[in-house]
């Protein structure tokens, strides 16, 4: 090693004649290469000023540039395979969409079309109205709109009825519901002011008509998506709160949260409120999510009476929230399963998961572990266990499922969930008592000899 260690870093030339970079010219822009390449250096330049003392050989370092620009080419978001078993996983993207969906969105987003063209008349026609009118069918409200997720359509449905005034909700539901989404800070955001009344775990009626001023626009409602109150504890049912808000010439707001637009309980499922059951409680608007139990795109769904969503259709914010087209695109055919309710059960990816039983989710993991068998180094088992639906819905429900239990050969348990979550593609598991657990609820029978694939690889190179 010289005295200078300067003097053994290579020249930004001799790193771009190695030969991995030479034959990466065909696959990335020269200024690329160049520039990883100078980052390279940099990197390397930084240590030996610290004083590490290391060989620097060209070859392994033209091999990394070409790994970092191999990185940079490649879309950071990919597909996932998601053998948690949590339904609306929010970190995997929450609802899958059913294949019509996909595809209306993915026409969309390739061509042109008529998103605010009526193509009878030839003239500018609003791009909610088909939207509009299924969504009035499914919820049995006068009118509805739709914006960029339920966050959005809390902060506007707040900001139309009641800038500057108050609004009324119990201790008891005052939810974040992760991120900043919390009730408190979306109040101040819209403009409203937030009048908390109760306790966490007593609400009573009386309890609202004490706090109402001359002040107050809204009572509302939220949902506890995401968390329960049990043991000693009284909430106000949503007919009461609408009894009180005519008595008093006030608007209720139902954050509902999931939107669910089907009874679930034939299937195992709790009943969480229904949004026509919301709206035929008499609530003045009720605001969803299009990406939790609805199975349908990012959106967030403003169902409610027609003079209010023609108010809010006229904010100003609402040019920021609207929906892209290809959202809409895939909102309009999630919304036309439903037509057919049994259809949508089996069909909304969300919902048939969901709704998978039991003995055909045993079926396809015993099948599965016989393949899984197979593969040198593998122990595999198969158990009950239990899932959950996950996405800020039903929080305290656990769905029977089953999963199987595997480890391999030299390897930890988090080491292998490490191996198939960076493999192609990339699985994610849940790690438990010493095993990666695999559910394959929701696995799409599509996905199984690629999930096989993704196990063999990540146990082949122990
Ligand atoms: C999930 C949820 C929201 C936020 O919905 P996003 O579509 O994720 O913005 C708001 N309110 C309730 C009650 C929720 O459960």
């Amino acid at each position: 090693m010289s005295d200078n260690p300067f003097r053994e870093l290579p020249s930004v030339t001799k790193v771009l004649a190695a030969p991995a970079l030479a034959a990466a010219r065909d696959r990335h822009p020269p200024d690329a290469i160049t520039a990883t390449a100078r980052t390279a250096l940099g990197a390397i330049r930084t240590r030996l000023a610290a004083g590490e003392v290391f060989a620097v050989n060209v070859d392994a370092l033209a091999a990394e540039v070409l790994a970092a620009l191999e990185t940079q080419a490649a879309p950071a978001i990919r597909p996932v395979i998601n053998a948690t078993g949590v339904v609306l996983h929010t970190n995997l993207g929450r609802s899958p969409l059913h294949e019509d969906a996909a595809r209306a969105a993915y026409e969309a987003a390739r061509g042109y079309l008529n998103l605010e063209l009526d193509l009878k008349t030839g003239k500018r026609a609003s791009r909610q109205g088909n939207l509009r009118a299924s969504l009035k069918l499914l919820t049995g409200a006068e009118s509805a709109t739709a914006v960029n997720n339920c966050a959005a359509a809390t902060v506007i449905a707040l900001r139309t009825v009641a800038q500057g005034k108050e609004v009324i909700v119990s201790r008891g539901q005052l939810v974040e519901i992760g991120g900043s989404f919390r009730i408190p800070d979306v109040m101040a955001v819209s403009g409203a002011t937030l009048r908390e009344v109760g306790t966490t775990n007593i609400t009573r009626l009386s309890d609202y008509e004490r706090a109402i001023t001359s002040n107050t626009a809204v009572l509302m409602r939220v949902h506890c998506s995401n968390y329960r109150v049990r043991g000693y504890t009284r909430s106000v049912e949503l007919a009461e709160l609408v009894g009180l808000s005519r008595k008093h010439n006030l608007l209720v707001i139902d954050d509902a949260g999931s939107g669910q637009l089907i009874d679930l309980t034939p299937f195992g499922l709790p009943g969480e409120p229904l949004i026509s059951a919301s709206i035929a409680a008499g609530a003045d608007l009720v605001l969803f999510s299009g990406d939790k139990l609805l199975g349908g795109p990012q959106c967030g769904v403003i169902a409610g009476k027609a003079a209010i969503i023609e108010k809010i259709e006229k904010d100003p914010l609402m040019r920021a929230f609207r929906l892209d087209k290809m959202t809409l695109a895939a909102l309009e055919a999630t919304l036309l399963l439903y037509r057919d309710p049994a259809k949508a059960v089996r069909e909304v990816p969300t919902l048939r998961m969901l709704t998978t039983p039991l003995a055909v989710l045993k079926q396809r993991s015993d099948a599965f572990a016989a393949w899984v068998r197979a593969i040198p180094g593998v122990t595999v088992g198969v158990w009950e266990d239990e899932s959950f639906v996950g996405g800020g819905s039903l929080p305290d429900v656990s769905v029977p499922t089953m999963v199987l239990g595997l480890s391999a050969e030299g390897l930890s348990e988090t080491e292998l969930a490490a191996r198939l979550r960076t493999g192609t593609p990339a699985v994610v598991t849940r790690v438990q008592d010493g095993r990666v657990l695999l559910d394959l609820r929701c696995v799409f029978e599509r996905q199984e000899a690629e999930l096989l694939g993704a196990l063999t690889q990540a146990v082949s190179s122990v």
